[in-house]
């Protein structure tokens, strides 16, 4: 077993540190404060091939690993999750979906535009009526003529709206099966189609500096050759998609996670009272320590699951203890910031206090921590108790 990054991994996790922690962290307070979506950043990241890492050279992807991926959107996370967001559903849920299953063509038209980042691509599942239920999609897509006929809403789309975003794959309904449900396809819609609009941006909590909006589609009109992977296929491609998204988001909260301890020790060593250093109170070092711990099992637990992956195994799974444990990990690391911060944590100026803002996302995005206990106890049901110990200790 080799814990040590390859000299590629370490690579991009040295660049991805140095621009986080130069362009990105002394700018994250303003983002938020305004609003805004960080353009200059996000073309500079798109310049240092951080905005297409995992993809595809042939499309002008960065062709780096999973593994190396998951190192470098820490970084970026850690020092704005704004950023970090921006950079995941880019890259796991806009452009991965694209480079898995779209057709020679298809990659060519779209993910050629995207692989760089210097245009976005965005993921459109969730709906009014289907959230956690991503099977209850009420959009609908009728073949009419050698097109898709696409009528429905969506909300929350990460990406959808901003000045370079190229287009969105949206989930619809597009027929009945034998047994009732829904028949659930993958499309393929640009931005500039009749029929597509966007709503405005949300006020959030967090992720303040990134994008989502509503999406509303009224008789929107896509080529046939739109259609993304399989007829009927859509929600499993989906669903695959998530599982890379969930390791990805995972890495983000570790991101978040090692910045409140960041704070928090630099206070610890700071702060004075009685006399001395809050650090050197054992109450103050057992948060530091237990903070630490978390940390590090939380970004194993992303490392093993980003590993499971690139050698092409089950990673479903690993995917789903990493996204609930680093997000809770990240959410109890917001709390002891705070704490160790005391009443100046609570002022809305300091840093800690907006890692507490933010941090409560992670929990509910890609899936929410309920539906991930769901995906892995039903996964240990599934099978023996030894084989799902031997598949823990030995994948
Ligand atoms: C900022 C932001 C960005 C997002 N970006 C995107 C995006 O780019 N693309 C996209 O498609 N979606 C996106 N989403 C949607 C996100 O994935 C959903 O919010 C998430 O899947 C949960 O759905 P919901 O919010 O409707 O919660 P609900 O499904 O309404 O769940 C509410 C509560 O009920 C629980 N619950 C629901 N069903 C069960 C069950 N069977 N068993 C136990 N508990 C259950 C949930 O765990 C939760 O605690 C985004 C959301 C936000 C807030």
């Amino acid at each position: 077993m080799n814990f040590d990054p390859t000299d590629e991994q370490r690579r991009w996790l040295d660049l991805a540190r140095d621009f986080a922690q130069s362009d990105i962290r002394p700018r994250a307070a303003q983002l938020d404060r305004e609003q805004r979506f960080p353009y200059e950043i996000i073309a500079e990241m798109a310049r240092l091939g951080l905005m297409g890492l995992t993809l595809p050279q042939e499309y002008g992807g960065s062709g780096g690993d999973f593994v190396a991926y998951n190192l470098a959107l820490e970084e970026i996370s850690r020092a704005d999750t704004s950023v970090g967001i921006t950079m995941e559903a880019h890259i796991s849920l806009g452009c991965a979906p694209l480079a898995a299953y779209g057709t020679p063509e298809q990659k060519d038209s779209f993910l050629r535009r995207c692989a760089t980042g210097a245009r976005l691509w965005a993921f459109g599942l969730t709906e009014e009526e289907a959230g956690t239920d991503a099977g209850g999609t009420q959009t609908t897509a009728e073949l009419e003529g050698g097109e898709w006929v696409i009528n429905g809403s969506k909300k929350w789309i990460t990406n959808s709206g901003t000045d370079v975003t190229a287009g969105v794959t949206v989930i619809a309904r597009t027929g009945t099966r034998e047994d009732g449900r829904p028949e659930l396809t993958a499309l393929i819609v640009p931005q500039e189609m009749p029929g597509y609009t966007r709503g405005p941006g949300y006020e959030k909590l967090g992720w303040r500096a990134s994008d989502q909006r509503p999406l509303y589609f009224e008789d929107c009109r896509v080529p046939e050759e739109n259609l993304l992977g399989e007829r009927g296929a859509g929600l499993r491609q989906f669903l695959r998609t998530l599982d890379g998204g969930r390791v990805a988001v995972a890495a983000l909260s570790v991101g978040l996670a090692q910045a409140c301890f960041d704070e928090a020790l630099a206070r610890a060593r700071e702060r004075h009272q009685f006399g001395k250093a809050i650090g050197e109170f054992q109450a103050i070092q057992f948060k530091l320590a237990d903070m630490a711990m978390e940390i590090e099992l939380a970004r194993n637990l992303v490392l093993k699951a980003a590993w499971l992956k690139d050698q092409g195994r089950p990673f479903s799974r690993e995917a789903s203890m990493a996204k609930v444990f680093a997000s809770e990990a990240a959410k109890r690391a917001a709390d002891q910031a705070v704490q160790i911060h005391g009443g100046e944590g609570f002022m809305e100026g300091s840093a800690v206090a907006r890692y507490w803002r933010q941090v409560k996302i992670n929990e509910i995005g890609e899936g929410t921590s309920e539906i991930n206990r769901q995906i892995i106890a039903h996964s240990l049901l599934a099978e023996s108790a030894e084989a799902a110990k031997a598949k823990m200790v030995a994948q």
